[in-house]
C-alpha cells in the first residue's frame, strides 16, 4: 500500500534545498553566533544573511525580525508585548477572532488573570471576520486587534490590509498569526500596515521549532524569557543557525515558485472536487474566493470525522480533523462550529491538505479512497 501525505497544514517534509543548507550549516558553520572569534563570526554571518532574506520575503527591514522557536511562541511574544505595552498606558481591553489558533486563543486566560479583557470576533459562514464587528467592538482602551492572515482549517484568507488600515487609524496594535499564510500567499507587512506577524520554518518545507516574528520598528517588543542578549536582548539563547539558515531557505524558495506552486495546488483541489462531485452528502467547508488552495475542508452527512479519520489512515491515506492539536478533544472544531455548522456536521469534517509535490495520480487515488470509506463510516452507525 502507497502511503499518501494529504496534511501539510499540519506541517510539511523538508524540501531536498533546505535540508541541505541545513546539514551544511551543521556541518561547516558549528560556531556559536555570539563568540568573538572566526567560528562565531561565520555563524553570525549566516544568521544575519537568514534574517535578511527572511525580511525580503514580507517586505520587513532584518532589524524587524527576530527568531523564534516556531509558530508558538512568536504568536505569544506578540500579545503579550502589546500587553506590556497596555498595561504600560492604561490600555486593557484585546480583540481576537473566534477562529485564531489556539497559540493565540489560549492566551486568553493569562490575559485575563493579568486583568484584560478579550472580546471575541465571530466569522461568517465562509470563516471570514467582518471589518464592522471588529470596528464595533473596538474602545477607547483597545491595544490589540489578532486576526490571522490564512486559517489553517479550511483556508479563509482575512481581510489583512483592512484591518490594518482600521488598526492604524486608531493607533491600535494589529497582530496577524501568518503561519498558514508564509510560503502560500504574498506578504507585504507595510503594505498590510500590522504591527507584528508571525511565521513558522515547518509550513512551508522548513525545519520544525524555528520560525520568526516580525515587529515594525516602531511597536515595541518584551521578553517571554531572561538570558543572555541574543535577538537584540529581546530572545534569549543560542541561535538555531542551521535553523534559521534552512528556514530562509524554504521560504524564499515558495515566494519565488508561488504561482507556479499555486497553479498546480489550484489544479489538485479542482480535480480532487470533481472526481468527488458524486459523493452523496459532501459539502466544502471555507470561501469559495477568499482562500489557499492547497487546504481542502470536506464535510460528510451522518459520518463521525473521527471514525472516518482513522478509515483513511488504515488505508495509508493521512489527512486531520481540524487542527492537527485538537486531536485528543472530542469538542468539534471551534472553526467550524465559528462559520455556524452545527455541532454535529462540524463533527463530520476532515481536513484535506495538500503540497505542490502531490500528485494527480494520489487525487485520483484519494477520490477512490473517500468513495468507499465515508460509506463505510455511515455504515459504522458510529455518527
Ligand atoms: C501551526 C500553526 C501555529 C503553530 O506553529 P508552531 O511552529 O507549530 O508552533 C500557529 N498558527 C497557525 C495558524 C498554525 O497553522
Amino acid at each position: 500500500m502507497e502511503k499518501i501525505y494529504a496534511d501539510h497544514a499540519a506541517t510539511t517534509p523538508i524540501s531536498d534545498s533546505a535540508l541541505k543548507v541545513m546539514v551544511d550549516c551543521m556541518r561547516n558553520f558549528y560556531g556559536n553566533p555570539s563568540s568573538a572569534h572566526q567560528h562565531g563570526r561565520e555563524a553570525a554571518h549566516i544568521l544575519e544573511d537568514s534574517r535578511e532574506k527572511i525580511a525580503a520575503c514580507i517586505g520587513a527591514d532584518s532589524e524587524e525580525i527576530y527568531f523564534t522557536s516556531g509558530g508558538t511562541e512568536a504568536d505569544n511574544q506578540a500579545i503579550f508585548s502589546a500587553a506590556a505595552f497596555g498595561k504600560s498606558v492604561g490600555k486593557k481591553h484585546m480583540i481576537f477572532s473566534k477562529i485564531e489558533h489556539h497559540a493565540v486563543l489560549n492566551c486568553i486566560p493569562a490575559l485575563e488573570k493579568a486583568g484584560f479583557e478579550i472580546t471575541l470576533i465571530g466569522v461568517d459562514s465562509r470563516g471570514r471576520v467582518s471589518l464592522e464587528e471588529i470596528e464595533e467592538a473596538l474602545r477607547k482602551d483597545t491595544v490589540l486587534v489578532a486576526v490571522m492572515y490564512v486559517n489553517n482549517e479550511v483556508g479563509t484568507i482575512e481581510p489583512i490590509a483592512e484591518i490594518g488600515k482600521l488598526c492604524k487609524d486608531r493607533n491600535i496594535l494589529f497582530h496577524v498569526d501568518g503561519v498558514a499564510a508564509a510560503g502560500h500567499v504574498p506578504i507585504d507587512v507595510k503594505k498590510l500596515g500590522v504591527s507584528t506577524l508571525a511565521i513558522s520554518g515547518h509550513k512551508f518545507h522548513g525545519p520544525r521549532g524555528i520560525g520568526a516574528l516580525y515587529v515594525d520598528k516602531n511597536v515595541p517588543v518584551t521578553n517571554l524569557m531572561y538570558g543572555g542578549s541574543q535577538e537584540r536582548n529581546k530572545r534569549p539563547g543560542t541561535q538555531n543557525v542551521p535553523g534559521a539558515s534552512a528556514m530562509a531557505k524554504a521560504l524564499s524558495d515558495a515566494m519565488m515558485t508561488l504561482d507556479e506552486q499555486m497553479n498546480k495546488l489550484e489544479q489538485l483541489r479542482t480535480r480532487l472536487l470533481e472526481g468527488l462531485k458524486d459523493l452523496d452528502g459532501m459539502w466544502v467547508n471555507g470561501d469559495p474566493e477568499n482562500r489557499v488552495p492547497g487546504i481542502v475542508n470536506l464535510g460528510f452527512r451522518d459520518v463521525s470525522g473521527e471514525t472516518l479519520l482513522l478509515l483513511l489512515d488504515l488505508r495509508g491515506l493521512s489527512v486531520s480533523t481540524g487542527s492537527a492539536c485538537n486531536t485528543h478533544s472530542v469538542e468539534p472544531s471551534h472553526v467550524l462550529t465559528a462559520m455556524g455548522l452545527p455541532r454535529k456536521d462540524a463533527g463530520g469534517c476532515i481536513r484535506l491538505s495538500f503540497s505542490a509535490d502531490n500528485t494527480e495520480e494520489e487525487i485520483d487515488e484519494i477520490c477512490t479512497i473517500l468513495y468507499e470509506e465515508v460509506e463505510r463510516a455511515r455504515g459504522s452507525g458510529a455518527s
